[in-house]
């Protein structure tokens, strides 16, 4: 036993596609390769969006991709005292706050639109109430819960992405942890569930790399371990657009019904990770030379050549040089 634990969390609000299968495929053989453990939690607390019908297709996906996990999948849904707890316990220490304002006062409060589309909240409600039930009994409703974040940058070191830098004071201000409809913040939950399962490391798509930060506040404000980061490029569309849930033809479903070998798949997240392997090789018999060092920079394009791959029509159109064959080729 190593100590390390990894994660998977995928959220059934869509069906799983290619490019949910590279990053799980990478988190997996990062994890295992090294002996550690991991864990599958199933992120279905926006109950707006997850769809508990999917649930099973995506633990088949999983299976057919090859990848395993240890004990049974958790269910965010199944338990919502630790969020709470973790709520109360940031409200006693002050480092949460009650906020009242509702979106359209965010929006005037903010004193330029910001980069990205993201809110920054300017902190009307810092300091303005004297305790949570001082702020629902003024504004006569359930009010949202933010943290407090210091203004200072933070230096992060991504597993992948190397060394960054944000302020997330700056970026996004005191953020949400519990909306005012009551239900917590994806940034809670993940730390509160990371921390419950003892995640060492998250490997996960890039598009949350932003998200590293407040997530690391948040838990130096609930006195939680940081795990080690590791952000991979997303794979995009041939226009360079990130791939949607709802594009059929790209879901792990179709494909496994429609016969596709999961070798196929397998063959191409590894060599577009840059891993000398070749073809016909199951996801655990990569796990023998794994290394994520390998990955090369930038999005990964999947487009028309890599779907005729997938159903057996085309050779894969290799991302990389071949692979080397070991001793005695001629220079
Ligand atoms: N459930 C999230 C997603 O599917 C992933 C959250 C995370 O890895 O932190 O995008
Ligand atoms: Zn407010």
């Amino acid at each position: 036993m190593t100590g390390i634990i990894g994660r998977l969390a995928p959220s059934p609000t869509g069906y799983l596609h290619v490019g949910h299968a590279r990053s799980f495929l990478l988190a997996w053989w990062h994890v295992r390769s090294r002996g550690g453990r991991i864990v599958l939690r199933i992120e279905d607390l926006d109950r707006a969006r997850a769809k508990p019908e999917l649930v099973d297709t995506c633990l088949r996906d999983l299976e057919w991709l090859g990848i395993d996990w240890d004990g049974p999948p958790t269910y965010q849904s199944n338990d919502l005292q630790p969020y709470e707890e973790a709520l109360a316990s940031l409200v006693v220490s002050g480092g949460a706050y009650a906020c009242t304002c509702s979106r359209k006062e965010i929006e005037v409060a903010q004193s330029a639109p910001h980069k990205g589309g993201e809110l920054r909240y300017a902190g009307t409600c810092r300091g303005r109430y004297a305790s949570v039930r001082a702020a629902e009994r003024l504004a006569d409703r359930a009010v949202g819960l933010r943290l407090r974040v210091s203004s200072a940058p933070l230096d992060l070191d991504d597993g992948v992405r190397g060394p960054h830098s944000t302020d997330v004071h700056r970026d996004v201000g005191d953020f949400l942890l519990a909306r005012r409809d009551r239900t917590f913040a994806y940034q809670l939950a993940v730390v509160v569930d990371d921390a419950r399962a003892a995640v060492t490391e998250v490997l996960r798509g890039d598009d949350l790399l932003s998200s590293t930060a407040r997530q690391w506040h948040l838990q130096r404000a609930l006195d939680l371990p940081h795990p080690r980061w590791y952000h991979v490029p997303l794979v995009v569309d041939p226009a360079g657009r990130r791939l949607a849930k709802r594009d059929r033809d790209l879901a792990l479903a179709s494909l496994r019904a429609a016969g596709v070998d999961p070798r196929r798949l397998v063959f191409w997240a590894a060599r577009t990770a840059g891993q000398a392997v070749s073809e016909e090789l199951s996801a655990p018999e990569l796990l023998r030379t794994f290394d994520l060092k390998g990955l090369p920079e930038g999005p990964v394009p999947f487009g028309p050549d890599e779907q005729s791959y997938f159903r057996g029509a085309v050779p894969l159109k290799d991302p990389l040089p071949p692979p080397a064959t070991g001793s005695g080729r001629s220079p």
